[in-house]
């Protein structure tokens, strides 16, 4: 049987989709109206996908002026992240999702890299999506790191880059995952987790060349686990 995927509803879900279905894993594009809990207890596996910025009042900041939330979804991912922790189940955030479990899980945002950083690196660079931005570098022996594969030259890994904030304060129980030359944090993870990773780029755009099929098929493999183990 395969392992249910639950991907939160967001404007570019196809690529989602297609992405969990080829690292073998059954997608549902979940609803905002859905009960958060009732939601995840179906779920063998959670995404979190990329979308508008989180609301800075959910981590004790006024808006930047550059700041455009989705209230809706905010009111649906917050407890699903809490939740979807809180029980252990295998999750993979992806640029707002990276944002949204950090918030959730206590960390805070940078809400404006531009105005909020001196950096080199261009973190905005809409087409071609599959379009590498800059390299991040993995950290070693991370989640992320063994999802990727272990060679040494994928300790830099060339991202795509489409997003304006990032994360700030690491949440408790979270580390850093990869970064950018500028300092950006590009990943975080769960320690003692069965598989807790948030990217700030978009894996999802690479499933026809596949450059990033290893952190899906490890996501799916963890959620596959837990069917296992009931
Ligand atoms: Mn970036």
């Amino acid at each position: 049987m395969k392992p249910l995927i639950g991907i939160t509803p967001c404007s570019r879900v196809d690529d989602y989709v297609e992405s969990i279905r080829r690292a073998g894993g059954e997608p549902r594009v979940l609803d905002n109206s859905d009960d958060p809990e009732r939601a995840l207890r179906e779920l063998d596996g959670l995404v979190l996908t990329g979308g508008l910025d989180v609301d800075p009042l959910l981590y004790g900041e006024t808006p930047h002026e550059t700041t455009a939330t989705a209230p809706e979804r905010d009111q649906f991912e917050i407890p699903l992240s809490r939740a979807a922790v809180a029980l252990d189940i295998p999750l993979l955030a992806i640029c707002r999702g990276v944002q949204v479990l950090n918030v959730a899980s206590g960390g805070t945002l940078v809400q404006d890299i531009p105005s909020a950083i001196a950096s080199d690196l261009n973190h905005s660079i809409e087409v071609p999506k599959d379009h590498c931005a800059h390299p991040v570098r993995v950290e070693r022996g991370t989640q992320l790191a063994k999802a990727l594969g272990s060679s040494a030259d994928l300790e830099t890994c060339p991202v795509n880059s489409r997003h304006h904030q990032s994360v700030g304060r690491v949440a408790p129980g979270f580390i850093t995952a990869a970064v950018s030359s500028d300092g950006i944090i590009e990943a975080i993870e769960r320690t003692n987790a069965s598989f807790c990773v948030g990217v700030q780029w978009h894996p999802e755009n690479f499933w026809r060349t596949g450059e990033f099929s290893g952190l899906f098929s490890r996501f799916v493999e963890a959620a596959r686990a837990r069917v296992k183990t009931g």
